[in-house]
């Protein structure tokens, strides 16, 4: 394959060492403690940048704005080819020696909070409020900061680095602009390895994907009196047979493996035989064939549902109608916990002073580790709680670990050129 021979090729002529010969090599390097000095020295202005960005709303499919000023920054930054693309990603190279191996550095523009949402941050002792402040304000100042870092240290690399903020990584965005960053866009099939900074943390890192799918389950019928059309095929009814037959999933712990009917919706009048019920239906599972399991375990269910219920009839009339629309698909997978990335990302942890964690979620990652590309996700550094409520807080001590760990990580992938 492609990505391993790019990143074979790399490690072999590079620098043929272990991964953590490679750290501490870089860490001893002159142009590495210029990035960290950098980073040292600058830690009051990434705050600053950090909430200048948070404070430029990013409602899902409404990244725009932000989009566009990371691009600004970005041009300022020295990076090349700054763009929007079709999607709405903002996209910036820093070119290396060669054009690949290609490593994309990226963080997510949007937010889950609708239009209108009040992102101003505030201060209370060391902590910044804002919805958003740290998910993912925290990975998009990252970005800046990195790229300044390299600059500022006069940093050249071997491989390139594509800087990326996505958009519609969050909820019903369902992983958009990395899906056509990586699928249907100009770098599709040139990226080598991707790697996400998604909100806080100095130890997590985000190897394997949490797959996810979910479904919008709608039925029509007839309608009628609760009494006098008495026998006519019910939608609520319908539901409540496939829910039952739902929950007697034996879902296992191991791999785990989850699902939930979060919204149901019918009926007009306790005395009408409603004409629709929709629900939606979230499975997830940390396996992959675990999720095909109760993926396909749902809809036979659902259908079994259905069929029983127009049986059930008694009036002849129009049995239901079945419309089962897949909203949402996160696929699953991993990135191995001996490939180069992910044993980069533990050694710089570890020579940082801090505890690596592998763990498992649904990031922008997903997408790349279903397309067999490396990728992980890390936190950016410093402490932060309330994600996706308006109580979101970030709380910058530490933050430096999660820069100098990035920095690592991405000069151990794209080859730090002496
Ligand atoms: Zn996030």
């Amino acid at each position: 394959m492609v990505l391993h021979d790019k990143l074979g090729f790399l490690m072999s002529s590079a620098h043929a060492l272990s991964p953590a010969v490679l750290i501490r090599e870089l860490i001893d390097s002159p142009a590495v403690q210029r990035a960290f000095e950098f980073v040292d020295s600058h830690l009051d202005e990434i705050t600053e940048e950090q909430i200048r960005i948070c404070s430029i709303p990013a409602p899902p499919f409404g990244e725009q704005q932000r989009a566009e000023y990371l691009r600004t920054r970005f041009l300022a930054l020295g990076l090349t080819d700054a763009k929007i693309d079709e999607e709405g990603n903002c996209l910036a190279l820093r070119r290396g020696q060669s054009a690949a191996p290609l490593l994309v550095v990226s963080a997510h523009l949007d937010t889950v909070f609708p239009e209108g949402t009040d992102t101003t941050v505030r201060r209370e002792g060391n902590r910044l409020l804002a919805p958003g402040i740290s998910d993912d304000g925290c990975g998009l100042a990252a970005l800046i900061a990195i790229a300044d870092a390299l600059r500022t240290a006069r940093i050249e690399t071997d491989g390139s680095l594509l800087f990326v903020g996505t958009v519609g990584e969050e909820g019903e965005g369902n992983l958009r602009g990395v899906r056509h960053l990586l699928t249907r866009g100009e770098w599709t099939n040139r990226i080598d390895a991707f790697l996400s900074f998604d909100g806080h943390g100095t130890e997590r890192i985000t190897n394997r994907a949490l797959g996810s799918r979910r479904y919008r389950v709608r039925l029509r019928g007839m309608g009628g009196h609760s009494w006098s059309d008495f026998g006519i095929a019910n939608p609520v009814h319908a539901l409540g047979r496939a829910i039952t037959r739902l929950v007697s999933y034996p879902a296992p712990m191991n791999p785990r493996t989850t699902f939930n009917v979060g919204r149901i919706e019918g009926g007009k009048s306790i005395n009408a035989i409603p004409q629709e019920a929709s629900m939606d239906v979230d499975l997830r599972s940390a396996g992959a064939d675990e999720l095909l399991k109760l993926d396909a375990f749902f809809r036979r269910a659902i259908r079994e549902a259905v069929d029983d219920e127009n049986a059930m009839s008694r009036h002849g009339g129009r049995p239901l109608e079945l419309k089962v629309d897949l909203i949402g698909e996160r696929p699953g997978g991993e990135t191995g916990p001996d490939t180069p990335l992910v044993r980069f990302a533990w050694e710089a942890t570890e020579a940082l002073g801090h505890k690596p964690a592998l763990d498992q979620a649904s990031t922008d990652s997903n997408l790349p580790i279903s397309l067999n590309i490396a990728a992980l996700t890390l936190g950016a550094g410093g402490t932060a709680s309330n994600a996706h409520s308006l109580d979101e807080w970030y709380d910058p001590r530490g933050r430096d670990i999660g820069l100098k760990r990035g920095l690592l990580v991405v000069l151990a992938m794209a080859g730090l050129r002496k």
